[in-house]
């Protein structure tokens, strides 16, 4: 068999480690800039307003507004701040929504950004930017929006509950299952997932025992590096395309919904793709990736149905009708029966069967 394929790097830099945040004020000044926007949410106020004691005189303030699927009300409100003080530097502290913010920024400036990502989502190493304008999300992909440099210091991902520790472990192992089988993948990719799954199903049930696991703390914060890293570089299929339905039409919550239904999915495509999925069944120690994945979750005592997520029953046959409306690409073919069925074991939280 001939070797062919297509690998784009990411050009950010990328410095990972414990305690690695403090070397924040040397980033900024190799940047060359001096006038910083910390950006959080109103949760994570107090961290960002440490960061940004931190880094003294080149700090102009923090702006703790960033708000879940990056409504452009928020971007417009930040971006009346970072005009009127003249930002040369947007730094995110925190998960998906707070660089969602930077990004979107980013993407209508230009400007640099520090990344100092707090949950296990990916984002911040990826060039895709959801929107949210009136109620309605839309994503775009632009080298724009990626970082420049990404700190991923483990410690701060510590004070992440558990419940959300694993969830977003699972939303991050949801890109490695996608990139494994991506009909663009290729050998750098798909050794990054394999490496990013591994060490989160290594990682994830430590922090279940106890969140504060250091080196559980550190191996799922590079799995998640790894797996957003190829949620950047491949294409996705049914799982996230799933996952974007249910949660823009439903209002479910990301890293949840993710949760619910990458047993599904995985179970639907595995029987096209079983070499592609071997990586994930081998970590898991069975030969049903799909139902593996389940009582993985289910073992971290994460949700397992759509209906504890708040979805109705009686919105099965619409999900079903827009997952099946423009489809991603996927290596097994999609039919609405089946999709419709799928949807239902993962609204009752049915086990898959493989
Ligand atoms: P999030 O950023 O919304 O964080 C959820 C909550 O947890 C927030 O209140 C946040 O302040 C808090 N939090 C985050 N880290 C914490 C910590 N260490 N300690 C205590 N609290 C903490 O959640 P998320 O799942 O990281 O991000 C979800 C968003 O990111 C969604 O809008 C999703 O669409 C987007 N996303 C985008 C991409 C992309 O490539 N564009 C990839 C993944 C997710």
């Amino acid at each position: 068999m001939t070797l062919q394929f297509d690998y784009t790097g990411s050009p950010a830099r990328i410095l990972f480690g414990a305690g690695i945040r403090n070397r924040l004020p040397e980033m900024v000044r190799d940047l060359g800039c001096s006038r910083v926007l910390v950006l959080a949410t109103s949760h994570q106020k107090d961290d960002a307003d440490t960061l940004a004691c931190a880094l003294g005189d080149l700090c102009l303030g923090v702006y703790a507004n960033a708000t879940m699927h990056t409504p452009v009300t928020v971007t417009d409100a930040a971006m009346q701040v970072v005009s009127e003080q003249r930002v040369d530097l947007l730094i995110a502290l925190g998960g998906g929504s707070t660089t969602g913010l930077a990004k979107a920024i980013a993407y209508r400036t230009d400007l640099p950004q520090i990344i100092l990502p707090t949950t296990y989502a990916g984002s911040e190493v990826t060039p895709i930017l959801g929107q949210t304008d009136k109620g309605v999300k839309n994503t775009l992909k632009s080298p724009r929006v990626l970082p420049e440099v990404v700190l991923y210091d483990p410690e701060l991902s510590s004070t992440l509950p558990m419940e959300m520790s694993i969830t977003s472990g699972i939303n991050a192992l949801a890109h490695a299952v996608e990139a494994l089988y991506a009909q663009d993948n290729n050998p750098i990719s798909s050794l990054m997932a394999a490496e990013g799954a591994r060490s989160l199903i290594w990682a994830l049930p430590r922090l279940y025992k106890d969140p504060q696991d250091g080196a559980g703390r550190e191996k799922a914060l590079y799995g998640a590096w790894l797996c957003g890293t190829v949620l950047g570089n491949v294409g996705m299929a049914l799982h996230h395309k799933l996952c974007h339905t249910l949660g823009g039409t439903f209002d479910l919550p990301h890293a949840e919904t993710h949760t619910v239904v990458l047993p599904h999915a995985t179970a639907y495509n595995a029987p096209s793709v079983p070499q592609e999925l071997a990586p994930i069944a081998e970590a898991l120690g069975t030969d049903k990736p799909g139902l593996g994945l389940f009582h993985f979750a289910r073992k971290l005592g994460a949700p397992t149905s759509l209906r504890e997520l708040g979805m109705q029953e009686e919105s099965i046959d619409r999900a079903a009708d827009i997952a099946m409306a423009n489809p991603y690409w996927n290596p097994r073919k999609l039919e609405h029966e089946k999709i419709r069925a799928l949807i239902k074991q993962a609204y009752f939280g049915t086990p898959p069967d493989q």
